[in-house]
């Protein structure tokens, strides 16, 4: 319970706030429901025994009383529920919205070992979960304080009643707060197996054509069935729990309510309370035996998964489990494009990566990498846009030690074009407007012409406007290269990095792009990591790499001289070529 209202402070504080009024309302429309929920059964008592004594014109009047308390308590009802969906509604989207942007604070490493289930349950499913105790619970908490204000006038009617219906339900709430207890810990561990389902089925929405490709259908839906197997039965089990506990308490009630009948017999028969007082007091067993178990049990429930989804999204929220990228504070308006790597060690575990490896790049140059698959020439881009953190060493941009930047002076000064980019599922246009809010028709053309890209999408039938599908997979791999080449030169980054950005290109396009890639070439500072040769001869310099270590450097004339390495790598070249 302290939990609980911990969680729900913390809740209402960040995400909740703005809307005070509904949340007023709630408490105010449910407070009327107490005196509804008192009244009735009382006039409903004195209805029966002015219908046994034939006194008809009092059964009317209190009928017609007992219809405008229900028509009101309708009406009640309506308010309190449009209140409750305001409440909750803009918690939840407030709650969101603030989670999506936490999944973006976090650090790489953090995505690389999650899967994206853990992220995307915890956005949709535990916000939602969460909000539920807000409103329904809240709801709930009212009409058990009903209830204990009802216990309460019990207790003046008749006290023989009142420990009796304190002793029925003292029973049946702590039958349901063990049923609670042993529900919630199953609950925990089928979160846990509906986490890995959803990163399963996002992986197979994703990846479903590579499944087909690969003829792996079956051993992939093998693994999904086997996961889905394992979060069924831990609901199979939570409901096991709740069906063996319901037969349990069903039994005990109906046993109590027995019981309720006789006391009320005896009671009437050593003239201790009236017929009209009996029927009053038995009205008022549902809610004080049924409803207080039941609401009692549905709080628990309710503060139990309230509990669990809050620590899952906050641990998003929060540095704890889930660690978050880290800046400096130092912020670089416009960089000159200068940097250098200084005894860097890197690894993504604890085998190293990169062994203090050591080079220094003017701004304006135009560096190739080249080297065997594995050597560490992607990691060399990751670690400059600071997606992961060097283990020593230093990376230095413009002389000043990557830690102490912002984010926005790495990341708005850097572009990487990747071997596979990602494009958004929304049209071409919105994919450049992503990243320049403002961007004109013609900007978006004559960054498409230079990437040679215009000419493909112009014969496309909703041409600019077209949407490219989820990753871009309406698009061949070339395209989408080339679309990544056009949205990096809109970003217009001092530093360009292409990681073998052009090895899925045909030569004619291959030589376009290099001609584009030629006219940056003085203005950015330009690292290109290439498979094929052709892209780097005109580098500045050739920086070669094997096992996270610089084993040669200088012109493509002074390596074919010197680098027996570099000479095996031209000559196969032509022989492919
Ligand atoms: P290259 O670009 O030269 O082919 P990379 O820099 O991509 O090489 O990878 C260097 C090494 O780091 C490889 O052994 C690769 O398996 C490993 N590696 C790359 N990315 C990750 C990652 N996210 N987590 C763990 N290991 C990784």
């Amino acid at each position: 319970m302290k939990e609980t209202f911990k969680n729900l402070k913390k809740v209402y504080k960040k995400y909740g706030r703005n809307y005070k009024g509904a949340l007023i309302k709630i408490i105010v429309f449910s407070s009327f429901g107490l005196i509804t929920n008192f009244f009735i059964p009382l006039v409903a008592a004195k209805l029966i025994v002015n219908f046994t004594s034939s006194n008809y014109e009092q059964v009317i009047y209190m009928a017609i009383v007992i219809l405008g308390l229900n028509l009101l308590d309708k009406i009640r009802t309506m308010f309190t529920r449009k209140n409750i969906q305001i409440f909750r509604r803009g918690t939840v989207r407030n709650m969101q919205m603030a989670l999506g942007r936490e999944i973006l604070k976090l650090d790489q490493t953090v995505i690389d070992e999650n899967s994206s289930g853990t992220f995307i349950q915890r956005l949709n499913s535990d916000t939602d979960k969460m909000s539920g105790l807000f409103t329904h619970g809240l709801i709930n908490l009212i009409h058990f304080l009903s209830s204990i204000g009802i216990f309460i006038a019990i207790l003046f009617i008749d006290y023989h009643m009142f420990l009796y219906y304190a002793f029925a339900s003292s029973i049946l709430t702590f039958l349901n707060y063990l049923k609670n207890e042993k529900v919630g810990e199953k609950d925990k561990e089928y979160r846990r197996e509906s986490d890995k389902v959803a990163g399963l089925t996002g992986e197979l929405v994703r990846g479903v054509r590579d499944i087909k490709m690969l003829y792996a259908k079956d051993s992939f839906m093998k693994n999904l069935d086997s996961q889905i197997v394992k979060q069924n039965e831990k609901i199979f089990e939570m409901r096991e729990i709740d069906i063996k506990f319901d037969l349990i308490i069903g039994f005990i009630s109906s046993f109590l309510e027995f019981g309720t009948i006789i006391m009320l017999i005896l009671l009437i028969n050593k003239n201790i309370i009236t017929i009209a007082i009996a029927i009053a007091l038995y009205n008022y067993r549902g809610q004080v035996l049924t409803n207080l178990m039941a609401l009692a049990s549905d709080l628990l429930e309710r503060c139990k998964n309230f509990n669990i989804s809050t620590n899952r999204i906050f641990a998003i929220m929060n540095d704890k489990e889930f660690k978050k990228e880290a800046f400096g504070h130092m912020h670089l308006d416009q960089i000159k494009g200068n940097f250098e790597f200084k005894n860097v060690k890197f690894g993504y575990n604890d085998s190293l990566v990169l062994n203090n490896l050591s080079f220094k790049i003017p701004s304006g140059r135009t560096i190739g990498i080249v080297g065997p698959s594995g050597a560490g020439k992607t990691t060399i881009f990751s670690l400059l846009c600071k997606m992961y953190n060097v283990k020593s060493g230093q990376i230095l941009i413009d002389g000043v030690n990557i830690n102490n930047l912002d984010e926005k002076s790495i990341r708005s000064n850097i572009t990487i074009i990747s071997q596979s980019p990602y494009i958004f599922n929304m049209s071409i246009k919105d994919n450049f407007r992503l990243i320049k809010k403002d961007i004109t028709d013609s900007e978006i053309i004559k960054a498409c012409n230079a990437a040679c890209l215009n000419e493909f999408i112009e014969a496309l039938p909703d041409k600019y406007d077209t949407i490219v599908g989820e990753g871009g997979v309406n698009l061949s791999g070339g395209q989408r290269q080339r679309l990544a080449i056009a949205r990096a030169l809109v970003q217009n980054t001092q530093i360009i990095l292409f990681d073998e950005a052009t090895s899925s290109l045909d030569n004619e396009t291959q030589r376009k792009i290099q001609t584009a890639i030629d006219n940056l070439k003085g203005e950015y500072t330009i690292l290109i990591i290439a498979h094929r040769l052709s892209t780097i001869i005109n580098c500045d310099k050739i920086f070669i790499l094997n096992d996270g270590k610089m084993i040669d450097s200088g012109t493509h004339q002074e390596l074919l001289k010197n680098n027996n390495y570099y000479k095996q790598l031209c000559e196969n070249e032509l022989v492919e070529e």
